[in-house]
């Protein structure tokens, strides 16, 4: 073989190893099961803010595989301590994709590849709506992390074990982290793949901004009451902000049917009736009415759940003076949101006022709505 041949052989093979056959292009497309108004099915995407395909980097940040959290109390525990050093035993390290290229289409080849690329374009989907439509200054705040299957460890006596989680997603207050468990059997689409779930702690991530100024103190309250009621808003506000972003009012029934009667809105209870009601989710119950009252607003006349959500958006740092004033003197009750949340509303003022006084048929709560 000549020199030239094989230099042309060697140059065919370089060629050959840098550019595989099927190389993504960016925009990055992929095939995955996906949302589409509450309905999951597999569908053609296109990631706008992904760069690195192989380890789920990009500009909204990366998907952090492995991390193990230290649990020796109850997970409820971690959530509400604020030290990442106590929190973590190992913050994580970036994840490897395994895919296949099809006519410049990704093809995840295994189920962590399928679900990464869902989590990651739900997150995506999430960040692109409140830049565009609320001006979340993310850039300035920053992102929250993106932990993937994090595991949860318990230390006894030096030995290390492994325990199962008992919660499928959370956001950890004030260090802005935002947790999808290891997919557990009952969830029909996996709960990171669920757009609903993750626009709902993305919303926890913008109630801890506005509300809490990323300041976990902001939170504690030598109530109960107090303590419950504002679990229940933060909830509310939660579920209210996923139908939001998503636009579907019952996306968490795609993987956990159970969650149909309790969470899609509008629900069947109001304030008066929820003790006799078929609710089982503590604050979560007080919660749905706060998201079901935002969600008939939305669809009064002339009225947007966009609109509403920047309603609420501005209301929040008004809640958080009244909430920082009364949570130790007083016993506070839902009044203390709507009030914030009806000063906000401006020429709006009626129709919050009217919806408002049908979910919370109390009396005694509607005197002091200032609405009259
Ligand atoms: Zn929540």
């Amino acid at each position: 073989m000549s020199n030239l041949v094989r230099s042309i052989v060697f140059l065919a093979l370089l060629s050959a190893c840098a550019e595989p056959q099927g190389k993504p292009a960016f925009p990055f497309r992929a095939l995955i099961v996906a949302s589409d108004a509450g309905q999951y099915r597999a569908k053609e995407v296109t990631f706008e803010t992904l760069d690195d395909l192989d380890h789920m980097s990009g500009r909204i940040g990366y998907l952090r595989g492995n991390a193990s959290l230290n649990v020796d109390e109850d997970p409820s525990e971690i959530i509400a301590s604020a030290d990442p050093d106590s929190i973590y035993t190992d913050r994580g390290h970036k994840v490897k994709t395994d895919y296949l290229v099809e006519d410049g289409v990704v093809v995840p080849q295994n189920f962590q590849t399928m679900e990464m690329l869902g989590l990651y374009y739900n997150v995506e989907r999430t960040i692109r709506y409140w830049e565009t439509n609320l001006d979340l200054p993310l850039d300035e705040i920053g992102y929250p992390s993106l932990f993937y299957n994090p595991k949860l460890s318990s230390n006894e006596g030096g030995i290390v074990k492994e325990v199962s989680a008992v919660m499928n997603a959370a956001y950890l207050s004030g260090v802005r982290d935002l947790w999808f468990f290891k997919t557990s059997p009952q969830e029909r689409i996996p709960v990171k793949m669920n757009f609903g779930v993750v626009a709902h702690e993305f919303g926890h991530f913008v109630f801890d901004y506005r509300f809490a100024n990323l300041d976990t103190t902001t939170y504690e309250t030598s109530s109960l009451n107090n303590q419950r009621l504002l679990s229940g808003i933060n909830e509310g506000l939660a579920d209210f902000f996923a139908y939001m972003v998503t636009g579907s009012p019952r996306e968490y029934a795609a993987s956990l049917p159970e969650l149909a009667v309790e969470r899609s809105l509008p629900v069947g209870w109001t304030y008066n009736t929820l003790p006799n009601a078929d609710c089982n989710g503590g604050f979560y119950c007080e919660g749905s009415i706060l998201a079901s009252m935002l969600y008939e607003i939305a669809q009064s006349p002339g009225q947007s759940a966009e609109k509403v959500g920047k309603v609420v958006y501005d209301s929040l740092p008004l809640f958080r003076t009244t909430w920082l004033q009364l949570r130790n003197k007083e016993i506070l009750d839902s009044s203390s949101f709507l009030r914030a949340l009806i000063e906000t509303a401006g020429a709006d003022k009626a129709i919050y006022c009217a919806t408002a006084v049908k979910w919370y048929d109390s009396e005694a709560l509607q005197r002091r709505l200032s609405c009259s």
